[in-house]
């Protein structure tokens, strides 16, 4: 039997993260339960990374609430947290009256739940803001916005270490029963661990650690998304991202910038059962493409460099019809547990309003008291490459590892990777070193560096070289030695 927690979290995506780094504040012992070797290998780590305004969702729904309140404080958590955002803006672009039709409707929306910022936009106005975008008007979003969804996990997880908070990685709760003083056992491949309170940030897996506090019922399926990764030389050439005019159920096949310059082209929407595959099928990136050309012409095959894909966990009731976030204590069947189900977009913008929401019902039963030592900064790792000349020149004089760069393609230094390496966390997979320093996520995707990265992790940690991970259990680079 491991320590008695007061708090113990199943999933430390960014859900997981927020709930762990606000519950901090206060005197208490947690624990994050994590089955990956990282914070944001699921949902949290495949998504747009878009900071929305909160125009999209239905009036008086926690999505359209907690978004809003997840806009508004974006700008002084990414300066208290140091993770890259940007308030860049961003249009939903139309052509046809019934286009205008839902972009007011939308506008009236947005303002009922409390957006700011949204206007509509003649054909003018939008190509001087999107030069290279097609379209007659559109909806101006002025407060949305991007980020980086790596940094931005990583950052609310790492501040929530520095606080005091245990991170156990490969730890998958398989089964969660109920102790005789009222508290929980969770089961894990590790051993048990005890905790007076559980939450349930699981993510795709929030139905069966649901049911594995008893409370039963709900019914989550799986929408999967695919995009393309557009190299840098394109990026200039999208200021904001582009969306269409969305649907009720479906934002559409949009564009976006990136915080690091390059252009993302997706998702589309596809209904699936096996939350473990993420390969993205060549038909989707041929329709990606025919679909997004019709917003915004360059997506041209010669700058694709990468795909990826993102499951979003969608909690519908008998007919099939999507719920609002659930955020819960069932004190009949399951006190002590807070349940959060169906945590889909816009989960990443909203990820700390929903902890507040989620530490506010937990305050509704038991007094937390203050934690007079919790620290709500954290810094990250300095990006050589974002600093000016002389910047460079004097960090190369304290430490000449600034002064040998191991990926070219994003300038990525020794100094860097070495920080990644030690990072506060423990991970320790390349994975780890990629969404921390971006290297390996250039235009040669780790043609150049990756190998070289792999070597400092042997040496760094003392690894044999067939011991390190790309990113999962099994997902071992080298086999053994050729001879
Ligand atoms: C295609 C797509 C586009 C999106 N775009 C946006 C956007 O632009 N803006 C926005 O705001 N939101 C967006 N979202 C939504 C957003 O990404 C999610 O709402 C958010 O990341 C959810 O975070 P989470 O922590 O709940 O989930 P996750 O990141 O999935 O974290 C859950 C964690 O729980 C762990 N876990 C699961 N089961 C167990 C278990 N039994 N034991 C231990 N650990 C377990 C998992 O390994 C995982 O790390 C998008 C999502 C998708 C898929």
């Amino acid at each position: 039997m491991k320590d008695l927690y007061d708090v113990l979290i199943v999933g430390g995506g960014v859900v997981g993260s927020a709930v762990a780094r606000e519950l901090s504040r206060y005197q208490l012992k947690i624990g994050v339960l994590e089955k990956n070797l990282d914070v944001c290998y699921e949902t949290s780590g495949r998504n747009s990374a878009v900071v929305h305004g909160g125009f999209a969702y239905d009036t008086g729904s926690l999505k359209a609430r907690l978004c809003v309140e997840g806009n508004r404080m974006m700008g002084d958590l990414a300066e208290e947290l140091d993770f890259p955002f940007l308030r860049c803006g961003k249009v939903l672009v139309g052509n046809t009256p019934e286009d205008m039709e839902t972009l007011k409707r939308t506008i009236s929306q947005g303002e009922a739940n409390g957006a700011s910022g949204l206007r509509l936009i003649g054909k003018e106005e939008l190509h001087r803001l999107v030069p290279a975008v097609v379209g007659e008007f559109a909806m101006l979003s002025e407060k949305s916005g991007i980020l980086d969804p790596f940094q931005y996990t990583i950052a609310l997880a790492e501040n929530a270490r520095a606080n005091g908070v245990d991170y156990y990685f490969d730890h998958e709760v398989t089964a969660i029963r109920r102790l005789k003083n009222g508290g929980y056992c969770l089961s894990t491949p590790h051993g048990e661990y005890e905790s007076r309170w559980v939450v349930n940030a699981a993510g795709l897996g929030c139905k069966t650690i649901s049911d594995m506090l008893g409370i039963t019922g709900y019914r989550v399926i799986g929408s999967k998304g695919d995009y393309i990764i557009l190299d840098k030389r394109v990026g200039h050439l999208l200021p904001m991202p582009v969306y269409p005019v969305p649907s009720n159920t479906y934002m559409g096949i949009h564009v976006t910038n990136t915080i690091d310059g390059n252009v993302i082209v997706g998702p589309n929407a596809e209904e699936v059962s096996d939350f473990r595959y993420y390969g993205v099928p060549q038909k989707n990136i041929d329709y990606l493409r025919n679909s997004a050309s019709a917003l915004w012409p360059h997506i041209e095959r010669g700058n694709y460099i990468r795909n990826y894909s993102g499951i979003l966990p969608k909690w519908v009731d008998e007919n099939g019809v999507i719920q609002d976030f659930k955020i819960e204590i069932q004190d009949d069947i399951a006190p002590h547990a807070v349940n959060l189900v169906g945590i889909e977009s816009p989960g990443l913008t909203a990820a700390v309003p929903i902890a507040r929401y989620a530490i506010g019902l937990m305050k509704e039963r038991e007094e937390l008291k203050e934690n007079p030592d919790f620290n709500p900064r954290r810094k990250g790792i300095v990006r050589f490459a974002g600093l000016s000349r002389e910047e460079q020149e004097r960090l190369i004089r304290e430490n000449p590892d600034y002064g040998e760069i191991v990926c070219r393609c994003e300038k990525v230094t020794r100094a860097e990777i070495l920080q990644a390496i030690h990072n506060p966390l423990g991970v320790d997979t390349m994975a780890g070193i990629k969404y921390r320093t971006r290297a390996m996520m250039g235009r040669c995707q780790g043609g150049y560096c990756q190998m070289r990265v792999e070597q400092m992790l042997e040496e760094e940690l003392g690894r044999r070289p067939e011991e390190v991970l790309y990113a999962r259990k099994g997902s071992n680079l080298l086999m053994g030695t050729a001879r």
